[in-house]
């Protein structure tokens, strides 16, 4: 996610970190850099016009030039303009005051709607919601059997024309507006006190899906219409979703496709095009692959300030909340982070399904990007024979493994002495970098930026 664009900030950042002080031909060439890195990330040119804007009138003035360390500042600075296109703070759902709440989608066919329909389902429904999910796409022959596979892994029941329809081939017939406003009803009877709609999509933007989609909104009057937008359409994000404000109007947007390789563009651009703010973003194919969506974490993700915070949530929804809580304070404090915690670390990454999206998390890691890349699951194994077959001792305090202790652990789990030397050697930097952080409020690399 947005990793050709952090590495670029970053270098660029990284040209002024030796400068004490900063001439205004550093904070143009400064700003020319960032102005490119945007552009080829495909930000809309308005977009990346004002924001650059904004960051040279900042950098030139006494914000900078008076700071101890006006480098750190320019970085602030950068951080602060990327959360303000992002769309300032978070915005929750909103809740009618009348159950139920009805959120609609919307979005092109692909956007990753059915898919989002369920990940939210589940998100409620693990908040203690009782949603109910409606198939009111008819246009795609697979979308409501596709819907109630969704719900069933959700355990979120579906309100559709034909339950069961059986021929993947078969297209559901019936009117999409009364299946909404029907499905609306069923949820009323039912007591479900969230209702969500699917809508129909269309490869591209049309006047008939877009007069669908507003029939639709206008009969069931929903408290959210979600826009389902692929991060991965690059420039086009912007003229889809304008399409879509003028058409059928949104009040929130949800970037999904975040973990592809894209440019990132649209996730940028978005919000700031259309003064909607962005809720969710979708991170996978699973139904966990899902995250509330946080400016100010975004941004430090994408300057490599690593998202503690999105990180720490996480381990808490996988596990249970004393042991999260206490890595997470041995993450934030450094202190007695052993090779026990190491293990346990790697395994409960693994755990959450998603090993390189997490390690992407972590502040620093973007000089790491290649080594993740190529991370190998099996590792986790090899790390878990090897510290097994330590004794409680040498996993408290590895620096009493000399030769003949490694050799034995070598044997005891099948590797080689090498192989036993380089997991101590990475133990100790992320050891380091526990302490680091603990001191520094966990910016490594940063040289400890304020805030
Ligand atoms: P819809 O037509 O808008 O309902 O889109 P779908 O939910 O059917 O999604 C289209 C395709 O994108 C499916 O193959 C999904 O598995 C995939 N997809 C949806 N969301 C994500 C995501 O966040 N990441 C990735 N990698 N794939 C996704």
């Amino acid at each position: 996610m947005f990793a050709t664009l952090s590495d670029r900030l970053t270098s660029t950042f990284k040209n002024l970190r030796n400068k004490g002080r900063l001439s205004e031909a550093d904070i143009d060439a400064t700003v020319r850099q960032i102005r490119r890195a945007l552009l080829d990330a495909d930000v809309a040119v308005p977009v990346v016009r004002e924001f650059t804007g904004r960051v040279r009138e900042r950098a030139l003035s006494a914000e900078v030039s008076g700071a101890l360390n006006p480098a750190q500042q320019v970085v602030k600075i950068v951080n602060d303009e990327l959360i303000s296109i992002l769309g300032g703070s978070a915005r929750p759902l909103s809740f009618a005051k009348v159950p139920p709440t009805v959120i609609m989608l919307a979005g092109l066919q692909g956007a990753g709607k059915t898919t989002l329909a369920g990940k939210l389902a589940l998100h409620l429904r693990e908040q203690g919601h009782t949603p109910l999910l409606v198939a009111a796409d008819l246009q795609r022959p697979n979308a409501v059997t596709q819907l109630s596979v969704v719900g069933e892994r959700a355990g979120v029941p579906v309100y559709a024309p034909h339950p069961g329809v059986a021929s993947e081939l078969e297209v559901p017939t019936g009117d999409p507006v009364q299946v909404a406003i029907d499905g609306v009803a069923e949820a009323r009877a039912k007591v479900h006190d969230v209702v969500i709609i699917d809508t129909a999509g269309r490869l591209g933007v049309d006047g008939e899906l877009m007069a669908q989609a507003a029939d639709i909104r206008a009969a069931t009057n929903p408290d959210e219409v979600l826009f389902v937008i692929d991060a991965m359409i690059g420039q086009d994000a912007v003229t889809t979703a304008k399409a879509f404000l003028d058409g059928v109007d949104f009040t929130g947007v949800v970037l999904s496709k975040l973990d592809g390789d894209a440019r990132g563009g649209a996730a940028l651009s978005v919000a700031s095009v259309t003064g909607r703010p962005i809720m969710f973003a979708s991170t996978g194919e699973q139904l966990r692959d899902f995250e509330a969506f946080y400016p100010d974490r975004m941004a430090s993700r994408i300057l490599d300030m690593g998202d503690i915070l999105t990180l720490i949530e996480q381990a808490e929804k996988a596990f249970d909340a004393e042991q999260a809580a206490s890595m997470a304070k041995k993450i934030v404090s450094g202190d007695g982070f052993t090779l026990e915690d190491f293990l346990v670390q790697m395994q409960q990454l693994r755990k959450l399904g998603s090993m390189k999206k997490m390690l992407g998390m972590l502040p620093g890691m973007g000089q790491m990007r290649e080594a993740i890349d190529n991370f190998d699951e099996r590792e986790v194994d090899r790390v878990e024979a090897i510290v097994r077959s330590m004794t409680p001792m040498e996993r408290a305090n590895p620096k009493i493994l000399n030769g003949s202790r490694k050799a034995r652990v070598a044997r005891g789990s099948g590797v080689t002495p090498a192989e036993v030397n380089q997991l101590l050697v990475r133990f100790e930097s992320a050891q380091k970098m526990m302490k680091h952080m603990g001191k520094t409020g966990g910016l490594p690399g940063m040289g400890g930026m304020p805030g």
